[in-house]
């Protein structure tokens, strides 16, 4: 059966964008305005000779009655009970935020792989982020970029060790 591959991060690191990017389609649903995804979405991934089903979550994108707190632990925990490895998206320009740290924390206590991916570090911009992501404490980030199709073999290497 196919392995199960959840993308997580704060609104507006590229999720959406690497979603499209990984099963091969241009969909409406990336945009600059965080709070734009809506759903919690999945789709048959693809790179090279490697296949996976991939679900971008929501985030915490959703407006609800619980704190961002509450979210952010229920959509992480969601991800991780329902998938084999997670991407944890961070923004490579943006550097690591607070949010980051909190998901970097919830995600420390998964038993499944997590891969950290340095995100819209296309050219040199996220030198700096990728090297401080390290301090997430989950292991080497990959230097990526979802836009420019960037740090895909890289993904590659760390998928196909990982499921
Ligand atoms: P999400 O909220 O995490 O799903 O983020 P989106 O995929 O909707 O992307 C948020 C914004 O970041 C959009 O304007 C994207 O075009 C932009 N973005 C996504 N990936 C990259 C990237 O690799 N490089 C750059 N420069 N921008 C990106
Ligand atoms: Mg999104």
């Amino acid at each position: 059966t196919m392995a199960r591959v959840a993308i997580v991060g704060r609104p507006n690191v590229g999720k959406s964008t690497l979603f499209n990017r990984l099963i091969g389609k241009r969909l409406a649903l990336v945009d600059d305005t965080p709070g734009v995804t809506r759903d919690r979405r999945e789709g048959q991934a693809r790179i090279a000779d490697l296949r996976f089903t991939v679900i971008d979550t929501a985030g915490l994108e959703d407006a609800g009655p619980q704190s961002l707190e509450g979210r952010m632990r229920e959509q992480t925990d969601l991800a991780i009970a329902a998938a084999d490895v997670i991407l944890f998206v961070i923004d490579a320009r943006a550097g690591v935020m607070p949010a980051d740290q909190a998901y970097g924390e919830l995600l420390r206590r998964s038993s499944h792989p997590v891969i950290v991916l340095a995100n819209k570090a296309e050219g040199r911009a996220g030198d700096m982020a990728a090297m401080e992501a390290y301090s997430l404490g989950l292991g080497e980030p990959i230097t990526f970029s979802a836009e420019h199709g960037q740090g895909l073999d890289a993904l590659y290497d760390m998928l196909k060790a990982a499921i």
